[in-house]
């Protein structure tokens, strides 16, 4: 099977790579011409474990290749993913369709014999019926069938969740591109890869379905993590407790600094805007986006607060940038707000990530950047730990004392035990468990 994959960002380089591993001919397309030079060049442009492997050993048994030339990649394939960004569209929120229909219009001029063209990129329903139009209108000659076949791919876990997907979701009524798709996929199938056929327009909404609902389990513990704080229980207890009722389960309930992220914050403003548009309500969702901003501009709040109230003249160390560990992606990080809060309210602030330094750099100019945990922590007033680096469990705690102007300790993803912090004289306070001194 030959593949062209358009867009080689998180979602297509990682596609495109597993696609190549499981036997097919892939080639990458990506208009960022610098990015298809390094790759070619052997680099890796995004932090993703396991993934430089992958692509080496593909791109050396001559499976995967890289390029900028779409007409080529899309003339010889059978069958052609979108994988390009659609971000929030600037001021209202929709979904931005500009690059999927950019990359429609260059399909449809390179199309050759029988094509399945499939829409990986996260889209509005209905999208799939534009791209079609597009497309037959730039070449009405075209033997196509556009299909949607979303992904649900987390970064950081990305080859093994594309590797081993708890289901595959294919959307479109032609049995030629069932067929073909079935194809594609049937390597999963002795990982017993459940594939789910369905229509095109309920494929587009079980992706957005299924982000505002992991949005919503996640704002859900929140909350209720807020009430914990007031009530004197510990919320990670309350969510092992009702995790395990199998019809609630124990995922997604970790109480933390709100979600962000390149996906849940744009898709679930998304698919606000669809049911606005359709007349549709959706209030839970609503309350969902709106409770997750107040909470992350709330984080410095906490900060001052561990701190008497006042950040004025302190200086505030963070641990981790990134929305989530083993990424470098920034997109709508909680890091963000949390460090224009802390700069608002006078703190000075620095700050270490293990691989998202670089990235961070371009959203957070004005900050200073530390080399590991210890100098971060130097000198500091408190400490912040924002994102749940492996490397940031088992911080040597006398040490980090040591160097601590005070012993306070703010830790946003609850990875430390509060005797236990207790016990080495920090003030440390967590999220939905109270303050121990
Ligand atoms: P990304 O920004 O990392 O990558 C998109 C890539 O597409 C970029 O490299 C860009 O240069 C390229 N591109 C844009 N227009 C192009 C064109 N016309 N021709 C060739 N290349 C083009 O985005 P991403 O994070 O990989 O997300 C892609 C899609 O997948 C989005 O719709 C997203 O919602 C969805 N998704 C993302 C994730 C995730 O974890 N990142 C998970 C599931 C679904």
């Amino acid at each position: 099977m030959r593949i062209a994959m358009i867009g080689t960002g998180y979602v297509g380089l990682v596609s495109g790579a597993c696609l190549a591993d499981f036997g097919h001919h892939v080639t990458c397309v990506d208009n960022d011409a610098a990015k298809i030079e390094a790759l070619r060049g052997g680099a890796i442009p995004i932090f993703e474990p396991g993934l430089d492997v992958l692509v080496a050993s593909n791109a050396k048994a001559g499976r995967l290749s890289f390029t900028t030339d779409l007409p080529a990649a899309v003339g010889e394939a059978d069958a052609v993913f979108i994988a390009v960004g659609t971000p929030s569209r600037r001021g209202d929120g929709h979904a931005d369709l500009s690059y999927v229909y950019a990359a429609a219009r260059e399909i449809a001029g390179a199309l050759r014999d029988f094509t399945v063209v499939i829409t990986k990129s996260t889209v509005p329903v209905g999208t799939g019926d534009e791209v079609e139009r597009l497309i037959l209108e730039a070449n009405p000659a075209a033997d196509i069938v556009v299909a949607s076949n979303p992904e649900f791919l987390r970064e950081g876990a990305a080859i093994r969740d594309f590797k081993f997907p708890d289901r595959i979701v294919v959307g479109t009524d032609d049995e030629r591109a069932r067929k073909l798709i079935g194809e594609i996929y049937r390597p999963l199938s002795l990982n017993q890869g459940p594939l789910m056929f369905t229509g095109r327009r309920t494929a587009e909404l079980i992706k957005y379905a299924a982000n505002a609902f992991l949005a919503t389990k996640i704002t859900f513990i929140n909350e209720i993590a807020d009430l914990a704080e007031k009530v004197g229980a510990d919320v990670q207890e309350v969510a092992r407790g009702i995790g395990m009722d199998n019809r609630i389960g124990p995922k997604f309930l970790h109480a933390g600094p709100g979600f962000g992220g390149s996906c849940f914050p744009k898709d679930t403003r998304a698919i606000l805007k669809i049911a606005q548009d359709h007349d549709v309500p959706l209030r839970i969702i609503e309350a969902v986006l709106a409770v997750n901003d107040t909470r992350k501009r709330a984080m410095a709040r906490k900060v001052s607060n561990a701190l008497g109230g006042s950040l004025r003249g302190k200086t505030v160390a963070l641990l981790g940038l990134t929305f989530k560990p083993d990424t470098d992606d920034m997109r709508e990080a909680p890091s963000i707000p949390l460090v224009t809060g802390l700069k608002d309210m006078g703190a000075q602030v620095r700050a270490y990530d293990p691989a998202g330094m670089e990235q961070a750099r371009q959203e957070l100019p004005d900050i200073d950047y530390c080399d590991d945990p210890y100098s971060c922590a130097q000198d500091a007033d408190a400490l912040v730990i924002v994102t749940e680096w492996v490397q940031f469990r088992a911080l040597d705690l006398a040490k980090l004392k040591d160097v601590l102007r005070q012993p306070v300790v703010v830790d946003l993803r609850n990875i430390y035990r509060p005797e236990q912090m207790a016990a080495h004289g920090f003030i440390y306070e967590s999220i939905g468990r109270g303050t121990v001194h």
